[in-house]
C-alpha cells in the first residue's frame, strides 16, 4: 500500500526517538509520529515523506499505551515547550535513562555499561559499570524559575504571549497565560505587560517583516528568595512609557525590571545591551546554602530543586579531600565552582559571558569564598593559554558545556593536563557520548553515570559522568 500526503493509516508505535516522537513501521517504511507513545495503536495522517522515513500527525489513539496519561495543558500537543506530557512521569524517567544509556553505548562505545537494575548481568562482565538510578522530581510541575515568552498578535489582534510550535516559529498562545511548567506569578506578570502594550498600542515584533517592538518577555524568580525579574526584549533602543510599566511591575512585587535591546534578525533571544529600569539589575537566589546574584544575561539552571541534586551529584563524583586544584569549565555564575570550593584547595572557573563572570566574582565575595578565581573567555582558549604559558595544573576538571559539548581543543588540553578525574555535566547525552569516547581513547574510563531530570515533560535530560584516568 502506498501512502500519500494527507492519507490516514493505522500504525503501532514500537519505539520513541530522540525528541520523544513515536516511531512505527509499515512495510518496512518508518513513520515518525509526534505524540505517539510506545505501545500506542494510533490513526495517523501522513505529512511529509522522505526516502527512508516520513512524518505523520497523530489523529486519534485507538489503543492507548500503558504509560499514556491525559495532558494537563490543553495545548500540550501543539506547543513546542513540552514533548512528553502524555507519558506518565515514571515512564518519562525510564525513557530518559534509556536515552543516556543508548548514547553512551552506541556513540560512546561503552560496552561495559549497564542500566540500573542490571546488576546481575553486570556481574559477569569485567570492569562493568552500572548506571545509578535517574534522579526524578516528586512534583514534576511548575519547576521552571525562568521563562522566555515570545510575544505576538493573538486572535483578537491584541498582543499575547505563547511558545513556538515544535519546529516552526508559529506562536501557540498559552491558555490563560498560565504555563504549567512556569511559576504561578508568571500569569499575573504577563498580564501586566500585555495590558500595558495594548493600552499604549505597542506592537509585538513580527519576524517576517522585522517590524514591531516587543520580541520576548523574560521572567525569572529566585525560588528561595521569592525575588522576581522582568526583562523585555525589544527591537528598538527604548520602550515608550517605560516609567508606567516599571511602576506597575514594581507594584506587582517585581524587584528587577530591565530592557534587552535586540535589533538583529536572529533566533537568539537576548540582545547584548541591557537597560536597567528598576532595581539593582539582578535578583538573588540561594542553592545549598550559597547565595547567588543573577543578571538577565547570565545562565542559571532553570530547575532549582533538581539543580541542588545535580550539583551534589557532581560534588560526590569529584570526591574532593581539600588539597585539590580544580578547574570548572563553562562555569556560568560560578555555582558549581562555589560548591567545589568548599571542599577543594583552589578552584578556577572559565566562562564566555562577561556579565556571568561579574556575577560569579560578586557571588564568591558575597559568600566569603576566597579560593576561587574566574576567567572570562572561551574554555578552548583560556585553558590552553593558561596551561602553555603558566603551566597550570588540575587534579580534577569539571565541565558543564552547552548542548554542542566540549570543543576539540578544550578536550585536547584536558588530555594534556592529565587530571586524575574529569566530572562531565551534560545537557545533551549525544555530545557527552562523543566526548567520552575521545577521553576514553586517552585513558579515561567511565566509573559512574547518573542522569538527573532537570526538565520534566520535555525530552531533555541532564547527565553526570565520572571519568578516571587509568593509564
Ligand atoms: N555550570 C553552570 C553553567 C552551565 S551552562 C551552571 O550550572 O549554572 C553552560 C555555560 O557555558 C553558559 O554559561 C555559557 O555561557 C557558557 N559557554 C558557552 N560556550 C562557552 C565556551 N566556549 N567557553 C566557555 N563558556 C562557554
Amino acid at each position: 500500500m502506498e501512502i500519500k500526503k494527507n492519507d490516514k493509516f493505522i500504525v503501532t508505535i514500537e519505539d520513541m526517538g530522540e525528541d520523544g516522537s513515536g516511531i512505527g513501521k509499515i512495510d518496512g517504511y518508518i513513520w515518525l509520529v509526534k505524540d505517539g507513545l510506545i505501545g500506542d495503536v494510533i490513526e495517523a495522517s501522513a505529512m511529509k515523506m522522505k526516502k527512508n522515513y516520513g512524518f505523520a500527525r497523530l489523529v486519534r489513539v485507538i489503543e492507548p499505551a500503558p504509560g499514556r496519561v491525559e495532558a494537563r495543558c490543553p495545548v500540550a500537543r501543539s506547543c513546542g515547550g513540552c514533548q512528553m506530557q502524555e507519558l506518565s512521569y515514571e515512564e518519562q524517567l525510564k525513557f530518559k535513562e534509556k536515552k543516556v544509556y543508548n548514547h553512551l553505548k552506541r556513540i560512546g562505545g561503552l560496552e561495559y555499561l549497564f542500566l540500573p537494575g542490571q546488576e546481575k548481568e553486570a556481574e559477569a562482565v569485567d570492569g562493568a559499570v552500572v548506571m545509578e538510578p535517574i534522579i526524578g522530581m516528586e512534583q514534576p510541575w511548575r519547576y521552571r524559575n525562568k521563562a522566555q515568552y515570545p510575544i505576538g498578535p493573538g486572535k483578537d489582534g491584541l498582543p499575547t504571549a505563547g511558545f513556538y510550535a515544535g519546529r516552526t516559529h508559529a506562536l501557540v498562545p498559552i491558555p490563560e497565560l498560565d504555563c504549567v511548567l512556569g511559576c504561578e506569578e508568571n500569569q499575573r506578570l504577563l498580564k501586566v505587560v500585555l495590558d500595558f502594550m495594548a493600552e499604549y498600542h505597542l506592537k509585538p515584533y513580527m519576524e517576517e517583516s522585522h517590524r514591531g517592538l516587543v520580541r520576548h518577555v523574560l521572567l525569572r524568580k529566585g525560588y528561595a528568595s521569592g525575588e522576581l525579574m522582568v526583562c523585555l526584549v525589544i527591537n528598538g533602543d527604548q520602550l515608550p512609557h517605560a516609567d508606567v510599566l516599571t511602576k506597575r511591575l514594581e507594584k506587582a512585587g517585581v524587584s528587577s525590571v530591565s530592557l534587552s535591546v535586540n535589533k538583529e534578525k536572529t533566533n537568539v533571544i537576548m540582545g547584548d545591551k541591557i537597560i536597567n529600569l528598576h532595581g539593582p539589575g539582578y535578583i538573588t537566589d540561594c542553592i545549598g546554602g550559597i547565595e547567588y546574584r543573577i543578571s538577565p544575561l547570565s545562565f542559571y539552571q532553570v530547575n532549582p530543586v533538581q539543580t541542588e541534586r545535580l550539583y551534589h551529584t557532581a560534588l560526590e563524583f569529584a570526591d574532593l579531600h581539600g588539597d585539590e586544584t580544580v578547574w570548572d569549565l563553562y562555569c556560568g555564575i560560578g555555582t558549581i565552582s562555589s560548591f567545589l570550593a568548599k571542599k577543594a584547595r583552589k578552584v578556577y572557573g572559565v566562562e564566555i559571558i562577561p556579565q556571568a563572570i561579574e556575577d560569579a566574582r560578586e557571588n564568591a565575595k558575597r559568600n566569603g569564598i576566597e579560593n576561587v578565581e574566574f576567567f572570562v573567555g572561551k574554555a578552548e582558549e583560556v585553558l590552553p593559554e593558561q596551561y602553555e604559558k603558566n603551566h597550570v595544573h588540575a587534579d580534577v576538571i569539571v565541565v558543564d558545556p552547552p548542548r554542542k559539548g566540549c570543543d576539540a581543543v578544550c578536550l585536547d588540553t584536558i588530555i594534556k593536563m592529565k587530571p586524575k578525574k574529569v566530572v562531565y555535566v551534560s545537557c545533551d547525552s549525544s555530545t557527552l557520548a562523543r566526548d567520552v569516547k575521545v577521553l576514553g581513547e586517552h585513558g579515561y574510563m567511565v566509573e559512574r553515570v547518573r542522569a538527573v531530570d532537570m526538565f520534566p515533560m520535555s525530552g531533555h535530560v541532564e547527565t553526570v559522568v565520572l571519568l578516571v584516568k587509568k593509564r
